[in-house]
């Protein structure tokens, strides 16, 4: 269950498949607890309609069928009281003003006790709004009363087939990839990378060569991605981490899908073989990419045990934090399957990261170039959810809590519906997998 300690002072996600399947069968429960039951994680409230796409304009590729609408809340009456506009605008007093850094660090440790009422419990802090933090690696949903926002239930949105494709949909998939096209000159090998990949390419090759017996694929994939050449592993995680984005669309898309002729929504295994199973890098990258987040929430288990969980329910935010911590725990007690500490050690390694950071702020800037409101809400929120893990693991540091940014509400919403979205993903994959093997049985 989880417990199992491998590959130690592994620079990858380098666990096997199984030990990941293992522990997403151990986790699935808390965090589908986690997203599906409490009003904190299951109400994001982000900027959907107003941002234009800052690189390119063309209105023929919205999508306009139903399946692309959001329902946004349109009263504010079915939002929690405390995130309505009006008690937002009470906590930033009567001239609402953006609280400086130091006034939102004073909050954070004396929080406003009684601004809310006393019902409340514990207080809460009111978000600080879209300035940028240097150490940001997406742009931020600005949550504060006076930005231009709606909250969405994300459970009566859920991420499915919508029926967007077509060249709008490659145009902005071919632009996120671009990103990953770091300037000529910083693609040289990080000797300190390399030193570690070379022993993890050939566990990589190993454990996927496994793998790709365990799900019946051809064996003698290596990978595009694994071929070393002269890519450093920063640049390498940075491409990982986008495609094994895009393999968790392709999943939910796949596995909730329409049919066309009955009218019914399941799994479309055709689907599935064309964009998952024919392509086990894909997959290969949402795992690691599970990794990855998986080892960002344990991160933040400090910052998430002083944070204030804050829906004006006190019993629920109390039940809540229980399963965020208990899920931070049982992260942490399972096996080290992301070390990034390897990471940023050579001498280009600042410039390399603001490049790595602002290549990743554009991939989130491409969400608004999204012509489909659904799939713009989606992609919004787990962009915002890696660009949150990667905060964590790359600005955080574990021996000194107190230097750590702080992380908005937002921020802490995308990052456990992302890791929701990559854990129930896998269980998909699960599934499809049995799928084909039913279908070659039945050959
Ligand atoms: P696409 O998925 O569009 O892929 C384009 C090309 O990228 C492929 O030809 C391939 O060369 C490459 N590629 C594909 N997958 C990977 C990968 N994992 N790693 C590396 N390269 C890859 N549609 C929905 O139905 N529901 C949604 O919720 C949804 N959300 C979306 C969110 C975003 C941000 C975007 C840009 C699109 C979304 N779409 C969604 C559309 C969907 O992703 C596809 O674009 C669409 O279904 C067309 O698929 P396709 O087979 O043409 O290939």
């Amino acid at each position: 269950s989880g417990s199992q300690k491998i590959l130690s002072g592994c620079i990858y996600a380098c666990a096997s498949y199984s030990t990941l399947d293992t522990l997403n069968t151990y986790l699935r429960p808390s965090i589908h607890a986690l997203t599906q039951t409490t009003d904190f994680f299951s109400y994001y409230r982000l900027n959907l309609y107003d941002k234009e796409c800052p690189f390119w304009s063309d209105e023929s590729s919205m999508c306009g069928n139903i399946a692309c609408a959001v329902n946004t809340i349109e009263n504010e009456e079915d939002v929690p009281k405390i995130w309505r506009a009006e008690e937002l605008g009470k906590l930033e007093g009567a001239r609402a003003q953006h609280p400086d850094r130091k006034l939102q660090k004073e909050r954070q440790e004396k929080p406003l006790l009684g601004e809310l009422g006393e019902d409340v419990g514990e207080s809460c802090v009111v978000e600080y709004d879209d300035e940028c933090d240097e150490r940001d690696y997406c742009v931020p949903e600005d949550e504060s009363a006076t930005a231009k926002g709606d909250y969405v239930s994300l459970i009566d949105n859920p991420e499915r087939f919508t029926g967007y494709a077509g060249p709008g949909a490659h145009q902005v998939w071919e632009a996120i990839y671009r990103e990953n096209c770091f300037a000529k000159k910083d693609v040289r090998a990080s000797p300190n990378a390399m030193q570690g990949l070379s022993g993890l390419h050939s566990m990589m090759r190993d454990h996927e060569k496994h793998q790709a017996l365990a799900l019946g694929i051809d064996s003698s994939y290596t990978g595009d991605d694994l071929e070393l050449d002269d890519e450093c592993l920063e640049k390498r995680v940075f491409y990982r981490v986008v495609s094994g984005m895009h393999a968790s669309i392709s999943t939910h898309l796949c596995y909730d899908y329409l049919n066309k002729t009955t009218g019914t929504w399941g799994p479309n295994v055709e689907c599935y073989r064309e964009r998952l199973h024919d392509h086990p890098e894909r997959v290969s990258n949402l795992y690691f990419n599970y990794a990855l987040v998986l080892r960002a929430v344990a991160k933040a288990r400090t910052s998430l045990q002083d944070y204030t969980f804050c829906s004006g329910d006190p019993r629920q935010d109390r039940a809540t934090k229980k399963l965020v911590l208990s899920l931070a725990d049982k992260i942490s007690r399972g096996p080290v399957i992301y070390d990034e500490s390897l990471m940023w050690k050579d001498d280009s390694a600042t410039e390399l990261k603001d490049d790595f950071r602002n290549r990743f702020r554009n991939v989130s800037r491409t969400m608004d170039c999204v012509g489909c409101d659904k799939c713009r809400l989606w992609g919004k929120l787990q962009t915002a959810g890696y660009g949150t893990a990667l905060k964590i693991l790359f600005e955080f540091d574990e021996k000194d809590p107190a230097s750590n940014p702080p992380l908005r509400r937002t921020e802490v919403v995308a990052l456990m519906n992302t890791l929701d979205k990559i854990s129930a993903a896998l269980s998909a994959l699960n599934e499809f997998h049995g799928m084909v093997a039913g279908d070659h049985q039945h050959a």
